[in-house]
């Protein structure tokens, strides 16, 4: 017999399936949004359901956006000479965050991860090679993967791929590949490092 009336435990199984949400959290946040008025409930579904459907992959980067081009993408004023590959688009609003990155982003969608099943055709990496090969500007390729074994190994593989890549088509050139500074917290989250840490680990990247 399940403990609570069944619309109830159906909020609380799908609470539950949120990153960070157990059964006591995810018990707290469903009184709370039962303590409101109805409005915001449906304020809440109506946004959820809106922002997944509008929302997908931008065509140059993949970062999210409602348009066809994401605003990083369509800026006029963006650093056409680098590129930030991060795992996903949150890790890629952490670096906007910080204001001080003014170049373009690659979305990955993910590390490489033999453990959980994710090779090289689930991550975006046959687009990046295609942008490297068409994009005259760019000569930098900076990796912003986490600082875990999988981020490290995703980093070598982006290194291995892009070294012989002729950039803008060019017979010869090639581009720079990066990898931000270590003093990021090993095994952490690029997406919860704060500003400061951030850019510290943006500007003493070394070429992998
Ligand atoms: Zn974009």
């Amino acid at each position: 017999m399940p403990e609570y009336p069944p619309s109830l435990e159906r909020l609380l199984h799908e609470l539950e399936k949120l990153p960070g949400i157990g059964p006591r959290t995810a018990l707290r946040l469903a009184f709370h949004l039962l303590k409101q008025p109805l409005g915001n409930s449906q304020a809440l579904a109506l946004g959820l359901t809106e922002a997944r459907t509008k929302l997908h992959p931008c065509r140059e980067c993949f970062n999210l956006t409602e348009e066809v081009l994401c605003r990083v993408c369509q800026a006029g004023n963006r650093d056409r000479s680098s590129l930030l590959a991060v795992e996903d688009p949150s890790d890629l609003a952490a670096f906007e965050r910080t204001h001080e990155y003014h170049g373009l982003y690659h979305v990955l969608g993910g590390t490489l991860s033999p453990l959980e099943g994710r090779g090289p055709s689930d991550l975006t990496l046959d687009a990046l090679v295609a942008r490297v090969k068409k994009s005259g500007d760019l000569k930098e390729v900076i990796v912003a993967t986490d600082p875990t074994v999988e981020g490290d190994s995703t980093a070598l593989y982006i290194q291995q791929i892009l070294k012989n890549v002729p950039a803008g088509g060019e017979p010869g050139r090639t581009i720079k590949v990066t990898r931000l500074a270590r003093g990021l917290p090993s095994g952490g989250d690029v997406e919860y490092v704060d500003e400061v840490t951030l850019l510290k680990a943006l500007e003493g990247r070394r070429e992998i």
